[in-house]
């Protein structure tokens, strides 16, 4: 089968590679219909977080798909072949410390798809098949009023930022940094859950003019301080929430003035290790940081998907480009470069 593979340091090549098979009994098959490429496939193309990931090249590449069940292992109860699925973007064991209390995603025996050999070595999912352990817990059957393409952000993105926003009443001030996939998604989600205003924080004026369309007042920095502008427009406080989705010092500092004392900072990108966070700043500020990060998809999952099938969530502005798998080189390209207005592609095996 063509699979998406990691070829070193801005490389992707299409390869083809030995098809997975059954792995356990309780393993599903997955034919692949979409799969999308996602910020942390971009950071591995770019080589910024493949010595922590022990992510080297040859690996496949892939963990938000859709696809139909190809075949069942015996003891998977609950799907069976020709069922369209969408899975979360890693598996968990049910049964550990952290899956009994629900934190799924820190399961002490958690995989991963398409991020290599410390999580299980599953395979990518940009892919034609991919392998699901645990089918009966991983799985979710798709609603048929959900495209493939709109399906792909359920894996990951626009699931991950709506958990991200759990607690969210309605009525706060929300201040989002960076408008790529994950903050145009943050922008949807709290305007779904009644925030406002809502401010999205980029220097793309084609980002933030999506944002704008999708309710947010856009502050572009390279023209305004976004401190001062958002602060003239909650009273002189600043926002009762920020969602920082760009997880560099820079923003993250920043994110801390943004916000209005006791106010909560949700830290919902990628955040390199590498980045100190001024902790004396936050300290001062009195501001609440909240990780964000891998939230537990599988639960937040069927209601996401409802809102997107009863029209509530409408993915598609996070959906710039469906390419061809084959494409895979030059859609990673696009993605890192933000050519032609990319913001999230989806490959088609
Ligand atoms: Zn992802
Ligand atoms: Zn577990």
């Amino acid at each position: 089968m063509k699979a998406v593979i990691y070829g070193g340091k801005g490389s992707i090549k299409v390869e083809n590679v030995e098809a997975p098979k059954l792995r356990s009994d309780t393993d599903a098959l997955v034919r692949i219909k979409a799969a999308s490429i996602c910020g942390t496939d971009v950071r591995l193309y770019w080589g910024t977080m493949n010595e922590m990931f022990g992510y080297e090249a040859g690996e496949a590449m892939g963990h938000e798909f859709v696809g139909v069940v190809e075949e069942v292992g015996k003891a998977v109860r609950h799907f069976k072949p020709g069922q369209r699925v969408v899975s979360p973007f890693s598996t968990h064991c049910g049964h550990c410390y952290y899956c009994e209390r629900d934190h799924i995603t820190h399961c002490e025996n958690l995989t991963a798809f398409g991020l290599g050999k410390r999580w299980g070595a599953l395979g990518g999912a940009q892919a034609e098949f991919v392998c699901v352990p645990g089918a009966d817990r991983t799985l979710l059957a798709l609603d048929e009023r959900v495209s493939d393409e709109h399906a792909t952000v359920l894996p990951d993105v626009l699931t991950g930022v709506f958990a991200s926003f759990e607690g969210l009443r309605g009525g706060e001030s929300v201040a989002v940094t960076g408008c790529g996939p994950t903050g145009l998604a943050a922008v949807m989600c709290a305007r779904l859950l009644g925030a406002g205003p809502i401010f999205a924080i980029d220097h793309h004026d084609n980002r933030l003019a999506i944002a704008e369309k999708l309710g947010a007042t856009p502050i572009n920095f390279d023209r305004e301080d976004p401190v001062d502008a958002v602060r003239s427009q909650t009273g002189g406080r600043g926002a009762d929430v920020v969602a920082d989705t760009v997880g560099k010092l820079g923003s993250i500092n920043k994110a801390y003035a943004l916000a209005r004392p006791r106010g909560t900072l949700l830290m919902i990108g990628y955040v390199d290790p590498k980045e100190q966070i001024d902790i004396g700043v936050a300290s001062l500020a009195h501001v609440l940081i909240k990780p964000c990060l891998v939230p537990p998809i599988r639960r937040y999952q069927p209601r996401v998907m409802k809102l997107i099938a009863d029209g509530r969530l409408d993915p598609s502005p996070l959906l710039s480009h469906t390419m061809p798998l084959d494409q895979a080189p030059r859609a990673y390209q696009m993605m890192a470069d933000r050519l032609d207005g990319a913001i999230k592609i989806v490959l088609k095996p």
